[in-house]
């Protein structure tokens, strides 16, 4: 995903099985080999985990009533 995985979309390289298909390879994102997963992220099983995900979602996404409103200018 050149431009970013945006939030809530699944990763175009994970398999049937959610597993990452370009992990150790030159591919594999900075991103990715950054993140240091800990177990409150990844709770007790997949729903834990997405609900966690979820939850960092919604804290971590711009507030958009911040952007300056751009009014075209007429004439
Ligand atoms: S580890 Fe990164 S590249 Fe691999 S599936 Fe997850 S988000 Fe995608």
């Amino acid at each position: 995903m050149p431009d970013g995985k945006p939030a809530g979309l699944r990763c175009v390289n994970l398999d049937e099985t959610y597993r990452c298909t370009i992990w150790s390879t030159s591919e594999y994102p900075a991103v990715c080999r950054a993140l240091n997963p800990e177990p409150e992220m990844c709770g007790a099983d997949r729903d834990e985990a997405l609900a966690a995900l979820r939850e960092l979602e919604a804290r971590t996404q711009p507030d958009i009533s911040l952007v300056p409103l751009q009014v075209p200018r007429m004439g």
